[in-house]
């Protein structure tokens, strides 16, 4: 039986995690799935009960889980603590122990929330693109890092280095590569290699990897044309894979061509397939305990854990066909309302979703 950790964590997390539950919970209860779920502290609630962001329970309930549903962490209570004990340090920690390297950021436009993009209709229309980012390499992470004197006129320099390692390519290409081949078997490899020579080795072995996938096609574009080209015509996307700094920068933008920020899910990935799932939001202060957060982007990475960590691609459907069907009847939250359809908070939005399941 797989077992799944839940982390709650803070703010808005446990309201729209409580909802995520909910569906993994009548998705169990119809004998659909066998599975444990157990739930443990992290971020500001875990510094409160523990004193530490990641108490060591947490973190070995997550080390022996499947797969790991996190709400988000953060908030004004904590945010002048010492850096160690700060919520988000919790989650950084908790990123590097399990080693999660590949980051899956799908962004999918509901057609009834078409009006909800900041770009024309018929530019976002049929958008279902994935961007698929190293976590846990590249400039993020070369030595060594710093700000410094230099020596001959004492002026400061920042200095990082941006390194990748054939082996490290390679596992986030095979990643993409493996997606791809389950959806529209397009992958368009993001680099600069005109002009860093990590991503011309990243050109190199992302063609090699490509021969292993014959039924799944390569393109390659500079990111600044990925950039333009995102904007510009975003459904010729199927799957995108790039680097730690690209991948950042590309994915926060790919997320406002479908709308709301309460709508994207997200996946971090290691080797064996365990994955960290989460929104893609934080905590919001602002409206924790009103009752109106989105719970979407966490009901959405319910599908994504079904479907990459627990192996049930037709239960992950399920539940993104039942949240289309529930955005078509026109639920909204207030994020995604703007006038339209009928407003409705939190818990009615996850009751919806687990009636059209
Ligand atoms: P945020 O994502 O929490 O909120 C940004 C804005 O989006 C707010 O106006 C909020 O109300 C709105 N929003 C976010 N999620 C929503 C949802 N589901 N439904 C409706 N509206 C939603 O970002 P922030 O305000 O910069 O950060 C708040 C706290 O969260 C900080 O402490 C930050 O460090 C933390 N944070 C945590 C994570 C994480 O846990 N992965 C990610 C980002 C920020």
């Amino acid at each position: 039986m797989a077992k799944v950790l839940v982390l709650p964590g803070d703010g808005i997390g446990p309201e729209v995690v409580g909802e995520a539950i909910r569906v993994l919970e009548a998705l169990r209860s119809s004998g659909a799935i066998d599975l444990d779920l157990e739930f443990a502290d992290i971020g500001g609630a875990a510094v409160d009960a523990h004193g530490n962001p990641l108490p060591d329970a947490s973190l070995a309930a997550a080390m022996s889980a499947d797969a790991i549903l996190l709400g988000a962490v953060g908030g004004p209570k904590w945010e002048n603590i010492d850096r160690p004990l700060r919520p988000e340090q919790g989650l950084l920690r908790l990123r590097s122990e399990l080693g999660v390297f590949a980051n899956l950021r799908p962004a999918v436009l509901y057609p009834s929330l078409a009006g909800a993009s900041t770009l024309r209709r018929e530019v976002v229309a049929n958008l279902d693109l994935l961007i698929v980012r190293e976590l846990t390499g590249g400039i993020y992470f070369g030595q060594p890092r710093g700000i410094r004197e230099r020596t001959q006129d004492g002026e400061r320099e920042g200095f990082n280095t941006m390194v990748y390692r054939e082996s490290e390519i390679e596992r986030i290409c095979r990643v993409a590569f493996g997606i791809a081949s389950g959806r529209a078997r397009r992958v368009c490899s993001v680099d600069k290699a005109n002009v860093l020579e990590t991503s011309e080795l990243w050109r190199e072995v992302a063609e090699r990897v490509s021969g292993d996938y014959p039924d799944v096609t390569l393109s390659h574009l500079y990111v600044d044309n990925a950039a333009m080209q995102l904007v510009r015509a975003p459904s010729q996307f199927d799957v995108v894979v790039t680097g730690n700094l690209f991948g950042d920068i590309l994915s926060d933008l790919a997320s406002m061509l479908t709308g709301s920020i309460g709508l994207l899910p997200s996946a971090s990935m290691d080797e064996s397939g365990k994955g960290l799932y989460e929104p893609i939001h934080g905590a919001a202060p602002d409206i924790a305990g009103k009752g109106v957060a989105n719970p979407l982007a966490a009901i959405l990475s319910v599908a994504m854990m079904l479907r990459h960590s627990l192996g049930r691609e037709e239960l992950a459907r399920r539940v993104e066909e039942a949240v289309g069907s529930v955005l078509k009847r026109g639920l909204r939250t207030p994020d995604i309302g703007g006038g339209e359809g009928e407003t409705v908070g939190t818990r009615r939005m996850g009751e919806a979703v687990c009636e059209a399941l």
